[in-house]
């Protein structure tokens, strides 16, 4: 059993898949160590276990929406796709998107999955509770404002298996989608903040490599201000739909071209409707504050090289501050740098320590689902509450029930697993 990029085989057999609350806590109960599992989507261990693994994607719990409190309760397996769907029946929204929406709700907010938009938080600012099924057994509700509620969102699956998250909405919201491509380098670094706010969210794509950027996808909301005109800066607009990695089609990602739609095909890069069953790459990310992102894009410009052939493409996101404890972008405005790699594991991690070390000096913050070497040592010194969470984690789980070797090494205490 693996992982959706096939480059993690999980160290058990045994997945359950309940259908109701009490069958999450037997299985919880019954096990010595337990980890709730998503859609797999994440490319390392951090999902992992040598017990038993717990999918929600049987649980039945409907999406509920409340007008008059403008949130939705959505049960913990449900893909951003589906809550997409339901949410636009109603006339609602979520404020941002990641770039897959075939990804489980609950396993996004865990390792704080972002879009992207200088305006725009990590998709776990909109949880407003968290149901969680603890170490016990017993069903807790954690709302905003309550004591630990800033780790719980943000939690890696170490507090317990999540059931069900209520997220705030929005209304509705049309967009629009176009694609620059040869935007040149030193006019994006002149004018970073400009290119980067052009619109709602932007993705600029690039190997680093080269004199321009290879592409910025600018996706505005429909009645906002028009922004930059990337053209002016001297970019191409494209005339035809494009993908981000050359010589691909283009069948698989969400209208280009200017033409408005919803929210819900147009944030993600990839349609909702092109189900892609696994994967033939690996991810790393990094987060700097967002001050550092011209210093950070320069530094990796000087190293492009070391790593040009693992690297498919790069794209560089902004995201707003958020409060949880282990959130990427907690408690500060951030870019972060993507790498989406060839699927070559060891290259991959061959080349990794060089781009740890350039990023260094801004005080670079791994992605919690995808692949890094920091050891826990580093992250403690890149998060204030690193060890609060830890401490957090002991109390809810004093067993260490939800606890395993990826956790261990990077975020709970050093202690070996019995
Ligand atoms: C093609 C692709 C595109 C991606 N795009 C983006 C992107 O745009 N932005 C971004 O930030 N990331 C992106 N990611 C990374 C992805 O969003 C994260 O790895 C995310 O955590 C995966 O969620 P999952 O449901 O697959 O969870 P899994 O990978 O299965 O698990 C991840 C973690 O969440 C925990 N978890 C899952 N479900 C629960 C639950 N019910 N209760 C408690 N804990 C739980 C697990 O225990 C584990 O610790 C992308 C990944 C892929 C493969």
């Amino acid at each position: 059993m693996h992982n959706w990029a096939a480059n993690v085989e999980y160290s058990t057999t045994d997945l359950r898949r309940p259908t109701t609350v009490d069958e999450v806590s037997d299985v919880v109960t019954s096990s010595r160590r337990v980890k709730a599992l998503g859609s797999r989507h994440s490319f390392n261990r951090v999902a992992d276990t040598d017990g038993t693994l717990v999918s929600l994607d049987r649980l039945d719990v409907p999406i509920e929406l409340d007008a008059e409190a403008g949130t939705v309760r959505v049960g913990a397996g449900t893909t951003h796709a589906v809550l997409a769907a339901e949410l636009q029946r109603h006339g609602r929204a979520l404020p941002n998107l990641a770039s897959l929406p075939h990804i489980s709700v609950a396993g996004a907010v865990q390792t704080g999955t972002h879009g992207s938009g200088v305006g725009n938080p990590a998709l776990s600012a909109s949880v407003a509770a968290v149901e969680i099924v603890r170490a016990d057994g017993s069903l807790e509700v954690v709302r905003r404002g309550d004591d630990a509620f800033e780790a719980s969102v943000v939690g890696l699956g170490a507090l317990g298996v999540v059931t069900a998250l209520v997220l705030d909405t929005v209304p509705t919201f049309d967009v629009v989608q176009t694609v620059h491509s040869a935007l040149p380098w030193r006019t994006a670094l002149d004018r970073f903040d400009d290119v980067v706010g052009n619109a709602y969210s932007v993705s600029l794509f690039t190997r680093y490599t080269g004199d321009s950027v290879d592409q910025v996808w600018s996706k505005s909301r429909v009645g906002d201000p028009v922004g930059l005109d990337l053209a002016d800066l001297g970019a191409v607009p494209a005339e035809v739909a494009v993908h981000m990695l050359p010589d691909t089609a283009a069948d698989a990602v969400t209208p280009q071209l200017g033409v408005p739609g919803p929210w819900l095909d147009r944030l993600p890069h990839f349609r909702a409707d092109f189900t892609p069953s696994a994967g033939e790459e690996i991810q790393s990310e990094y987060l700097v504050p967002a001050e550092h992102a011209v210093a950070a894009v320069e530094a990796l410009r000087a190293i492009g090289h070391r790593f040009a052939d693992v690297l498919f493409v790069s794209e560089i996101r902004t995201i707003a501050a958020d409060d949880a404890w282990l959130s990427p972008s907690g408690g500060r405005a951030s870019v972060a740098f993507h790498f989406t790699w060839r699927r070559l594991a060891d290259e991959v991690l061959a080349v990794l320590p060089f781009v740890e070390e350039a990023l260094a000096p801004f005080d670079a913050r791994p992605h919690w689902g995808k692949v890094a070497t920091l050891d826990r040592a580093t992250l403690r010194e890149r998060y204030p509450r690193l060890d609060d969470f830890a401490a957090h984690a002991r109390a809810v789980d004093p067993d260490g029930r939800f606890r395993n070797e990826h956790l261990s090494r990077t975020v709970l205490e050093e202690a070996p697993l019995d």
